[in-house]
């Protein structure tokens, strides 16, 4: 992919090159282990889990009301039943329901073999001890067959399944106490740079706060994840070098930020050529084109620019795919919707770009997008108050308000 306006002697790397190269060099972590059902949110499964037992475990009441047998139906005229019993939730009737006779019921109590169809309780009239059924009562309602959610033995989730609530839900109905999942992608962190102050000291003149690191933890939270900090790296080739070096022994991914560019102190990518190997480094995204991707050993490494929002938007649409398919869960892709953009956003070809903006969707559900301000890579009060992506194809060479764009939801934001 050239870029007219650019220096660069090479091409840059499209993004689905980029995603294509990471997706055929990273392979899922091999070690798996048993949580508690309660510790499994967010965990990969290594195996598909089926269920012991048929869900519902019992035909049971869908409704309060009464529970009979159908052969006790006067098609067509109402009828009477005598009152033997009540059948409760987790306390069934323990009788044998005869032919004329029916029960009390309530919901999710479980019926007589004998009875196969329940009345809601609005629909009869009592006086205690008979019910009075109206005419054309229907038979086989209300009632909740045995397994027609789950058959014993069929699959509740299937491998590979990044666990979410409604999952563990799903799971503890089928009575699953403890799963084998993926172990954790261990992940190190760190941020480099002469300039960063951590938080707590006064800012000298010429410093800036490291946010870089708060920012990555924050998209790092995840219970497939487990991240050791490093810290902040001066622009020190050596102590960087031994760093790297001593990460790469005990993690499976190392997350640089800074230092990726082309600067007289930025050495990442000399480190990375150093003591391990590179993949790629420029990527025809703005913002984020320095990237750089390689190994140490047998350690991925992500060196991201210094940019805060070149941090979040590579980030997001480059390592997060690396880490979810490290982790062994199924790889996604963020939702694109089509919105008509109200403001006039500048756009040189030659990169793919995500700029910032407000997504909203009107009454009659059609979507508008608006800016969400200034777009440089340092602006993070843009992409603070920003909801979506407006996603700018390579070859885009800006828009007009009223042009039709490509947006996507940040993770975890809404309308
Ligand atoms: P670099 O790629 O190291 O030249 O950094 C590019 C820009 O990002 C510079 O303005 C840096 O000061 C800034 N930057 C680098 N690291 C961080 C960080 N951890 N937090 C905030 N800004 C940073
Ligand atoms: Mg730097």
């Amino acid at each position: 992919m050239i870029d007219p306006c650019s220096q660069e002697s090479n091409p840059l790397l499209s993004i689905d090159a980029a995603l294509a190269k990471i997706k055929a060099a990273v392979h899922p972590v091999a070690g798996s282990e048993k949580v508690v059902l309660k510790n499994a949110l967010g965990r990969v499964l290594t195996e598909s889990v089926l269920s012991p037992i048929n869900i519902p475990h019992d035909r049971n009441a869908a409704m309060d009301g009464y529970a009979f047998s159908s052969k006790d139906i006067n098609p067509e005229q109402p009828f009477t039943l005598g009152l033997v019993g009540t059948s409760w939730a987790g306390r069934p009737f323990n009788g044998r329901l005869q032919s004329g006779q029916c029960i009390r019921i309530f919901t999710g109590a479980a019926l007589p073999s004998q009875a196969d169809s329940v009345i809601m309780q609005e629909h009869v009239r009592t006086d205690g001890q008979t019910i009075c059924f109206p005419a054309n009562t229907a038979a086989r309602q209300n009632v909740r067959e045995i397994g027609e959610d789950i058959k014993q033995g069929s699959e509740l989730c299937a491998h590979p399944k990044k666990l979410n609530a409604i999952d563990l839900g799903l799971l503890a109905s089928a009575g699953i106490y403890e799963l084998s999942v993926k172990r954790p992608v261990k992940i190190a962190i760190l941020s480099t740079g002469d300039e960063l102050t951590s938080l707590g000291q006064p800012l000298a003149s010429g410093k800036i706060y490291d946010s870089n690191r708060y920012i990555l933890s924050g998209l790092l939270t995840d219970a497939s994840y487990s991240v050791t900090d490093m810290g902040v790296i001066a622009d020190n080739k050596q102590l960087l070098q031994d760093s790297f070096i001593k990460a790469a022994k005990n993690h499976d991914v190392i997350i640089t930020t800074g230092g990726a560019s082309v600067g007289e102190a930025d050495y990442i990518k000399e480190i990375l050529e150093l003591c391990g190997e590179v993949n790629f480094w420029k990527i025809a995204i703005k913002p984020g084109k320095p990237l750089a991707f390689g190994k140490i050993g047998s350690c991925y490494f992500f060196g991201l620019p210094g940019n805060p929002v070149a941090v979040i938007v590579t980030f997001q649409h480059i390592v997060a795919s690396a880490l979810k398919q490290l982790s062994g869960a199924p790889d996604s892709k963020p939702l694109q919707l089509t919105a008509t953009c109200t403001s006039t956003l500048k756009k040189a070809p030659g990169r793919q770009e995500y700029q910032r903006g407000i997504l909203t969707q009107d009454d009659n559900g059609k979507f508008f997008v608006a800016s969400s301000g200034r777009q440089g890579p340092h602006i993070l009060s843009s992409i603070s108050r920003a909801n979506c992506y407006i996603v700018l194809p390579t070859e885009c060479k800006g828009v007009q308000a009223g042009d039709k764009v490509s947006v996507e939801l940040i993770a975890g934001s809404t309308l």
